[in-house]
């Protein structure tokens, strides 16, 4: 069961009102039904608003003093579309906005009182992070609130589902922007009688000097004045603070004064998240009371409602972390066509691209960098945010001059160093990157020369996928990518273009210089589809796991190329060997067919051999009824090739765009077999994927969407195989 509820920004707690359907026992608390919206208005991006308190599900029309008519603001992190046609009324603007409780938005604001948030900072922020299930993910599960259901069996490491627990269904929240006790203090003050209770926090402060034996070694706090020894114990814990009255006779002896009760609850002192106590005491007449207070709140310091508010205080400590990060550096680079670059730079060139995510944080800024003749080194900037690192910035060195690009941080940067070119002496021309990239952006960098890669910069564990981002080999069928000019064949990254969040990098494009050329009519591109030559997208993939070695090659449909290929990671697997020599032991393949509403759709594949399963990837859903074909790999049966089939264009439509129906899978036995049986009798298009004389397949891939409500499927299959091999099957 999915939930598309929203989720407040700083307490990732439900800011819709009705979530019965989706969790049992749920009742809203009553400061969870007052939120304020922070928003843009559509077009004006330089500049964010906040809107009133307002309650749950009450019109959204909003005034705003710098236009004319009301802004009709879209809520939910997924109204985010900047490029879509926003609905418009006639008598509204539209604008996009995020919540935030009433009551957080206190907390938020009381961690820094002396700072004014932003608006527009914060909404960068915001808009830094993946979205899923109309919640933004920032990496946080809010103490077990916010369940991520990593989905299994898909290529690629985050493609998180965010859903409120069900537990906060059984769950009591306080108020974090209210606290009880802090006002019965009148009623406490005036009668001492609760400070002889026999309390931990009362006795730590007990006249300790008189029990404390005359020190056998000389006491170093001697010879400090006491009012100097008075602000070290200012700075310190209590904790700190009690263990030195044990150990320091001239500590035991120096009371604590007001200044040390004060401090206790300014930032650092282990009550500061009580902001309430500054305003409290800030009166002539309750100046002296911050002992009494300290022992008071001590008191409640293991209820819920303290617990609570300890938990919204470290909750905004960490949003102003990503505050922080927003602020920290001007993203550099030629502006360039970014969501929010007004009027930017427009280029002509032919640009190889690893693109953002679908449902990653979009591009907001564009940075186009030229880059110098030689590049001796490079330096990554990087920020670390919930166990990842993310790359921000790049900056080229050449000789003494630096060129930067992105939000460069000098002081978390780290070093790649360029090889020299044999023979020349000078640093070896940039041939193109290797990457590791998820839905939270670009992950991991390594650099292409002809002297091969040099080390990672960022993350690269083994899970996460990866891509080589370099200059494909000329090939005529592809529109995408036209011809390159014949003068123009060094293949030299000589141009870079990134796309950036608020925060960091998610998209990368390398260009050699060259412009597109226009397509010649009688060009092999005009040929029917189905007929023309594989196309080898092994270098242009991005692939789960790990990068497919130089000797196997690659085909998918036509459908495929360009297009998702370089949005979602797509998966691989040589289950015959990466030199054939497993093929004998091929028993058969097992595919799984969903009937998600009267369209039947792959949703499991598994390659089995003689000691199991090679591969095996997707989920079985309820209902999907399997399909066997054997294989005889014992006598000689080997896989030939592939058919791969599509929906026409407007079914494709109808079903969301998606086009791909299923395959036949073809053996040099003269067998074939089509899953699933339906797409027999499809008018759409076809592919065929059988390599050219002497191929050997020994493997597949594979693009998959998992979807919600069992809407998880394959969008493209294609075959691995190795050209000219030996044993390949001859057409
Ligand atoms: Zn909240």
């Amino acid at each position: 069961m999915s939930d598309h509820c929203h989720a407040c920004i700083l307490c990732g707690l439900p800011v819709d009102e009705d979530l019965s359907d989706y969790i049992p026992n749920w009742r809203a608390e009553a400061w969870m039904l007052s939120d304020r919206l922070i928003f843009f208005v559509q077009g004006h991006w330089d500049v964010a608003y906040m809107s009133d308190p307002r309650e749950m599900l009450s019109p959204i029309g909003i005034d705003v003093p710098d236009f004319s008519k009301p802004i009709w603001v879209q809520t939910g992190p997924d109204c985010r579309n900047f490029g879509m046609e926003w609905w418009n009324y006639e008598e509204t603007l539209c604008g996009f906005g995020i919540e935030i409780h009433c009551a957080c938005w206190e907390v938020l604001n009381s961690f820094r009182p002396n700072e004014q948030l932003d608006f527009t900072t914060l909404m960068r922020a915001c808009l830094s992070f993946p979205v899923d299930n109309s919640k933004i993910q920032f990496g946080l599960d809010y103490q077990g609130r916010i369940n991520y259901r990593m989905h299994s069996d898909v290529p690629g490491d985050e493609f998180n589902s965010l859903t409120f627990s069900e537990r906060i269904g059984l769950r009591h929240e306080p108020d974090p922007s209210h606290l009880e006790f802090l006002y019965d203090l009148d009623q406490y003050f005036g009668y001492p009688h609760w400070r002889h209770h026999s309390d931990d926090a009362l006795n730590e402060y007990a006249p300790i000097s008189k029990v404390l034996p005359k020190a056998k070694t000389k006491d170093i706090f001697n010879s400090l004045p006491s009012e100097l020894l008075s602000e070290v114990m200012n700075l310190l814990s209590c904790k700190d603070v009690g263990n030195l009255r044990k150990a320091s006779r001239a500590a035991a002896v120096v009371g604590l004064s007001e200044s040390f009760w004060k401090s206790r609850f300014l930032a650092g002192g282990e009550f500061e998240y009580l902001y309430e106590a500054h305003y409290l005491l800030d009166v002539p007449a309750e100046q002296n009371k911050w002992k009494d207070l300290y022992m008071w709140v001590a008191r409640f310091r293991h209820s819920d409602a303290v617990r609570q508010r300890r938990r919204f205080w470290e909750l905004s400590s960490q949003f102003y972390r990503l505050i922080d990060m927003v602020t920290e550096s001007p993203c550099h680079g030629t502006a360039a066509s970014g969501v929010f670059d007004i009027s930017g730079y427009e280029d002509e060139l032919v640009w190889h691209t690893a693109s953002s995510f679908y449902g990653s944080s979009e591009a907001l800024f564009e940075r186009f960098l030229t880059l110098p003749e030689t590049v001796d080194s490079i330096y990554v900037s990087t920020i670390r945010w919930q166990g990842r690192e993310l790359i921000t910035g790049l900056r080229f060195i050449s000789g003494d001059a630096s060129y930067e690009i992105g939000y460069v941080r000098q002081n978390s940067e780290k070093p790649v160093h360029i090889p020299e070119a044999d023979q020349t002496g000078e640093s070896a021309p940039i041939k193109g990157f290797h990457l590791t990239q998820t839905s939270w952006g670009i992950r991991g960098i390594a650099v292409m020369t002809d002297s091969g890669v040099t080390e990672w910069v960022g993350d690269q564990y083994e899970h996460l996928p990866r891509r080589k981002l370099t200059f494909p080999p000329r090939d005529d069928n592809d529109m995408t990518f036209p011809p390159r000019d014949d003068n123009d064949q060094d293949d030299i990254v000589k141009h870079i273009k990134c796309g950036f969040d608020g925060i960091k990098m998610v998209s990368l494009s390398v260009s050699d210089g060259s412009k597109p050329t226009a397509p010649d009519p009688d060009s092999a591109s005009t040929r029917r589809k189905d007929r023309a030559p594989l196309k080898n997208i092994r270098d242009e993939g991005l692939w789960f796991p790990p990068l497919p070695p130089d000797h196997l090659n690659f085909a998918m449909g036509t459908q495929f190329v360009g297009k998702t290929i370089s949005n979602s990671p797509a998966t691989w697997s040589a289950f015959g060997g990466l030199n054939g020599e497993n093929l004998e032991d091929i028993t058969g393949l097992r595919v799984w067919v969903h009937d998600n509403y009267g369209h039947h759709v792959i949703c499991r594949l598994a390659v089995e051999t003689s000691h199991g399963s090679a591969w095996d990837i997707g989920d079985e859903l309820p209902e999907s009824g399997e399909y066997y074909f054997a294989i005889d790999g014992q006598k000689g049966e080997r896989i030939t090739g592939l058919s791969t089939y599509y929906a026409p264009v407007e079914q494709a439509d109808e079903r969301d765009g998606k086009s791909f129906l299923g395959f036949s899978v073809h053996t040099n036995f003269k067998r074939s077999q089509m899953f699933p049986n339906e797409i027999a009798n499809t008018t759409g298009s076809f592919r065929q994927m059988i390599p050219d004389h002497g191929g050997l397949v020994v493997g597949f891939c594979a693009a998959w969407v998992d979807g919600e409500h069992c809407d998880s499927r394959f969008t493209e299959i294609g075959i691995v195989y190795i050209p000219e091999h030996p044993d390949g099957y001859w057409l």
